[in-house]
């Protein structure tokens, strides 16, 4: 287990499973996402389904789209759609444990409000999202980021015209 597991945010976690070089490119603050309409459609979307929640919360380098406090702490991202489902899931799991590594018991729901539909999310197995830390910890450590490799989801990415134009 690497030394401070918490030093990740929750997009590297979403990223490590999405694509290894993205991970890295964007952990070594080569930033384009601002650029990206996937993303600005995806902000857009946060901004109009939840307007009555306490949103956008910040725990040290952890942030969540919002939270609700109903007894215990549910915290809850908002997705577009379920294509990058594991993604979604182990970003959220990798909130519920960094919570739970300060002493705070806390569940998860992810919303797809575009879908009507929610996943609720549990932290059951804590030694596999510390091997996955472990993981993104190697890869951000590289020298230089993976070799690119085509992706259904490369058109839509930020990095489109960094990895693939000639
Ligand atoms: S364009 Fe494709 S290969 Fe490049 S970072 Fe994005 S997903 Fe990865």
């Amino acid at each position: 287990m690497i030394e401070n597991e918490l030093i990740f945010t929750g997009v590297q976690v979403n990223y490590y499973f999405i694509c290894k070089r993205k991970l890295w490119l964007f952990s070594h603050n080569i930033g384009m996402e601002k650029e990206s309409e996937a993303v600005k459609i995806g902000k857009l979307l946060h901004e109009e389904s939840y307007k009555t929640i306490e949103k956008d919360v910040l725990l040290d380098r952890v942030s969540f789209d919002f939270v609700e406090r109903k007894g215990k702490i549910i915290i809850h991202e908002v997705k577009k759609s379920r294509k990058m489902e594991k993604a979604h899931y182990y970003q959220l799991l990798y909130y519920i444990y960094s919570l739970k590594r300060r002493g705070i018991e806390a569940e998860g729901v992810i919303n797809y409000p575009l879908l009507r539909k929610v996943e609720k999310i549990r932290l059951e197995n804590e030694k596999e999202i510390e091997r996955i830390l472990d993981e993104i910890n190697k890869i951000v450590s590289m020298p230089s980021p993976p070799s690119a490799e085509r992706k259904r989801y490369c058109k839509r990415c930020a990095y489109y015209e960094f990895c693939w134009s000639e």
